[in-house]
């Protein structure tokens, strides 16, 4: 998909390392892959399918990385499992913690690259936003990591690896012959809202949440995690079908003239292509609500006849549409809309008969708000003229 994939800036693919040893990581396989590498490790056909599901448990419902742990396996089986596989997530490189309790973690993944994630605790959940790429392809012009220049997809061992990163940072495994309680859940909702664009990374993405739903294992609901994306057309009904999650996209923008520059892969598939993959979505008929976010910019995209356009263009479509003020960042081309503009568009959309919620920025103080994450190895940002001219700012 990468390979045909619009405007992108130059991208820098890195090979990926093997784990030490050339070990295979457990991590990320679907249960298919975990039966074929037990088979190969000389699992009977016929107990296959019995040894992943324990193995499965051991890894994802109680959190075990020692084969040793995995005491309803036979001491050879244990054995072998711990001559060639490994159970390896990410590294915490960094954690950063808030003023109001949102954590920041920089990880290491394969090849020395990092990428980070944030969970946000509220009242009723938390929230874990995590990466599907190292920086991202796609160059939104209001958004942090789009100016980063070094790519690459992470594999679905990294990305269900920040789950069980944060779920060993929170003390959230239950004991051994347990299962997790819903109702005290210190990680309940996962968003593919942090670097990347998932719809890129397709496969790894679909695998990895796979495994967060999976009831034998960490056991999240499917209307718990939220898949973001800039609108990756040809990809959208496919998010229904093979994963199942709910929907959110990076919609920003009421003229194609504007989210031409704001969001330029617009350029590639533009509002009217959009929103007939959205109308034609295989869960809107069941009137399940997509999200619509709209980052809030200074004069750009916030004025009256914005909201009343977006209310126009969106409608027979179930909606919510979450207002971002924007976050800044260093050298970023716009301002953050003022309250009044944010509250009197909110207003007209809800008016209208839709959920207008502002969105409050979380962790601001440790750069950990949408669209400021960055990976620390990347500063070399792009001038703040770069960074305008692509917005087209001065043209
Ligand atoms: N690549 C995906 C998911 C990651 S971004 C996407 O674009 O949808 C998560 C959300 O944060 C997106 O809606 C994105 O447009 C928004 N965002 C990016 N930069 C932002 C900023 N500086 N301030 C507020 N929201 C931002
Ligand atoms: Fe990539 Fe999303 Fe940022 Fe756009 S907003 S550059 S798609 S991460």
């Amino acid at each position: 998909m990468t390979a045909d994939a619009p405007i992108t800036q130059d991208v820098l693919t890195l090979p990926r390392k093997l784990p030490e040893g050339g070990k295979i990581n457990l991590v990320g396989q679907t249960r298919e892959q975990l039966r074929e590498t037990l088979i190969k490790l000389g699992t009977k056909e016929k107990q296959a399918k019995m040894r992943v599901g324990q193995i499965w448990q051991w890894i994802y419902q109680w959190g075990k990385r020692d084969f040793a742990d995995m005491t309803n396996l036979s001491k050879a089986l244990r054995a072998d499992l711990a001559e060639h596989c490994v159970i390896e997530i990410p590294e915490v490189i960094t954690k950063q913690v808030s003023e109001d309790g949102t954590r920041k973690y920089l990880v290491r993944i394969a090849g020395g690259h990092e990428v980070e994630v944030v969970y946000i605790p509220e009242t009723d959940r938390g929230t874990l936003c995590i990466s599907s790429q190292v920086g991202c392809t796609l160059t939104c012009s209001f958004c942090h990591t789009g100016t980063q220049k070094l790519v690459r997809n992470l594999t679905s061992a990294e990305i269900i690896g920040q789950v069980m990163m944060a779920r060993d940072d929170l003390d959230e495994w239950p004991v051994p012959g347990t299962r997790s309680d819903d109702r005290t859940r210190r990680l309940s909702n996962i968003v593919l809202m942090g670097m990347g664009e998932p719809l890129y990374n397709f496969e790894n993405v679909r695998d990895a949440m796979k495994i967060a739903m999976d009831p034998e294992g960490i056991q999240l609901s499917r209307r718990r995690i939220t898949l973001s994306t800039s609108g990756v057309v040809p990809e959208i009904a496919r998010t229904a079908d093979e994963i199942g999650c709910m929907l959110a996209i990076s919609f920003h923008a009421t003229t194609d003239e504007v989210r031409d520059k704001l969001v330029p892969i617009n350029k590639r598939w533009n509002l009217e292509k959009l929103l007939q993959a959205l109308r034609d979505y295989p869960r809107v008929a069941n009137s399940e609500r997509i999200t619509f976010e709209y980052v809030m910019l200074d004069r750009v995209n916030d004025s009256k006849e914005d909201a009343h356009r977006l209310v126009e263009l969106i409608k027979g479509i179930p909606a919510k549409i979450n207002l971002i003020p924007f976050n800044e960042w260093p050298g970023a081309p716009y301002k953050r809309s003022s309250g009044n503009r944010i509250h009197a568009f909110a207003d007209i959309i809800h008016d209208a008969g839709y959920a207008s919620p502002i969105r409050k920025p979380r962790g601001e103080d440790i750069m950990a708000a949408c669209g400021q994450l960055k990976s620390a190895t990347e500063r070399a940002r792009k001038s703040r003229k770069q960074i305008e001219a692509e917005a087209g700012l001065n043209s």
